[in-house]
């Protein structure tokens, strides 16, 4: 049986797509093996948001090009798919010659006969083309990222065209699953045994179906509300969503939230910066003003609903005061936690053609300062939960100390604790002791 190797970069849209390339190779004959030493086909699914995401896919190559294959006399076939792939298509075969093919981030489905062709001899093979129209979004059991965390795929692609992006050239328009199509994937994987799922998207709340049929019983405003509220009635104990655009982010949302238990108490809502002028510059879409009033929303539920987001610091003019209004806002917001980018300009972004004014120093401060900020209102809400007893998914040995379990809060916070018993896949009580940088340590109550 040919091994095949797959390592993913970037967002949980590549992890999910990583997911269906496996179940796919292994209904097709394939192995999926961890080892990329005794691979006969080596695969990176590629992420390009940012140049170091970008880098890391050649200097890869260059290691498993370069490496011995002890079991193997022969050179493995190496495949590039996903975001990269997509962009650059048949220009890598020039910038790149160990690379056998390149497959697009529609093409995926098609992974057995791209192997196919370059055993066949043809070793420049690539395929952009569109997804099938009989594609199968279900994901095998055993080749799921996580065995206790379902990825559900509900919108892919993206309309925005924030300047700094290149998501809506790697990944397309948007283009929203039909709700019957994410019914039956969410019931697939609760009678399956899974306990927790993601609706994933890159823009997950623009969620607008071609018709909503499967959604008539659910009066909510939006279709995104009617869709969690229709996953909702399906039982499943644990429903979260990601990433949410401010712009579409509807009330709505957060009524469903008080309405249904099972919807997680945690939304994602990239804000990038708390400067007017720079998103406007960026081209967001959204004021601070009208964030804000999104974030009162969200904090007035009795859910305690945590709130994330994500920050680019360093965008072409980006002033001293720009930046302080940042920082203003993690005061006023106290996001849970962040995730904090330095701006990487993209080649075929608008903002590629400004000056990458902000120097690699100032990024460097900038960042720092950012994240001791936000490290302050991080505590603080790691700190809140000490004392409580909290219901956190089991997922996992900890990668730190395998005598602790690991799992996450319904608002997403990463929970060790101490325990003999086989609880993985389980939702138990732990009551909250202690806390560190980005953890939270307790014991089985
Ligand atoms: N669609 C989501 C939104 O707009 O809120 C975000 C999806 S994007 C793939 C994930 C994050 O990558 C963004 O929120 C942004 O912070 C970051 N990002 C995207 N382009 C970037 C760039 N050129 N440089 C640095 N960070 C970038
Ligand atoms: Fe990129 Fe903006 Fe689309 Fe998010 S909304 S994926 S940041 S273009």
């Amino acid at each position: 049986m040919k091994k095949v190797y797959l390592e993913t970069f970037g967002c949980q849209m590549n992890v999910s797509d990583s997911e269906r390339v496996a179940t796919q190779l292994e209904k097709d004959g394939y192995e999926i093996t961890p080892s990329e030493d005794l691979a006969d086909v080596i695969l990176f699914n590629t992420c390009s948001v940012r140049e170091k995401a970008e880098n890391k896919l050649y200097s890869r190559i260059g290691e498993v090009r370069s490496a011995k294959n002890v079991n193997n006399s022969n050179q493995p076939i190496v495949g590039v798919l996903g975001c990269v792939a997509q962009l650059e298509g048949e220009i890598l075969f020039q910038r790149n010659q160990k690379i056998d093919f390149v497959l697009g981030t529609k093409a995926v489905g098609r992974i057995s006969s791209a192997i196919e062709n370059v055993r066949n001899g043809n070793d420049s093979f690539f395929d952009l083309a569109e997804r099938e129209e009989n594609y199968d979004w279900s994901v095998s059991k055993t080749q799921m990222f996580s065995s206790h965390v379902g990825f559900v795929p509900i919108i892919e692609g993206c309309n925005k065209f924030c300047t700094y992006c290149i998501v809506p050239f790697s990944r397309g328009r948007e283009k929203s699953l039909a709700p019957d199509e994410i019914i039956k994937q969410v019931l697939r994987l609760r009678q399956e045994g899974i306990k927790e799922i993601h609706l994933i998207g890159q823009n997950v709340n623009s969620y607008r179906p071609k018709t909503e049929e499967g959604l008539e019983n659910f009066h909510g405003a939006t279709p995104f509300s009617k869709l969690l509220r229709a996953v909702a009635a399906t039982g499943l104990e644990r429903i979260k969503f990601t990433t949410s655009f401010p712009r579409d982010f509807h009330p709505d949302i957060i009524d469903a939230i008080n309405e249904n238990e099972n919807l997680c108490n945690w939304v994602h809502l990239p804000v990038q910066s708390g400067s007017n002028n720079v998103l406007k510059a960026m081209r967001r879409g959204h004021t601070i003003e009208s964030y804000i009033e999104k974030v009162v929303k969200i904090k007035s539920s009795a859910r305690k609903i945590s709130l994330t987001t994500d920050f680019i610091i360093g965008f072409p003019n980006e002033t001293d005061q720009d930046f302080q209004a940042t920082l203003d806002l993690i005061k006023y917001c106290e996001f849970d936690s962040s995730y904090i980018f330095k701006y990487s300009p993209r080649p075929g972004t608008p903002a590629f053609k400004m000056v990458d004014n902000v120097s690699p120093k100032e990024k460097t401060n900038r960042f720092l300062e950012l994240e001791k900020v936000q490290r302050i209102y991080q505590q603080k809400a790691l700190q809140s939960s000490i004392g409580k007893s909290v219901e956190i998914l089991v997922e996992k040995f900890s990668s730190k100390n395998e005598a602790e379990l690991s799992g996450h809060t319904s608002c997403q916070k990463v929970v060790n604790f101490k325990c003999f018993d086989d609880l993985i896949g389980k939702i138990v009580k732990v009551k909250i002791t202690s806390s560190k940088l980005n953890t939270l340590f307790g014991e089985i109550s």
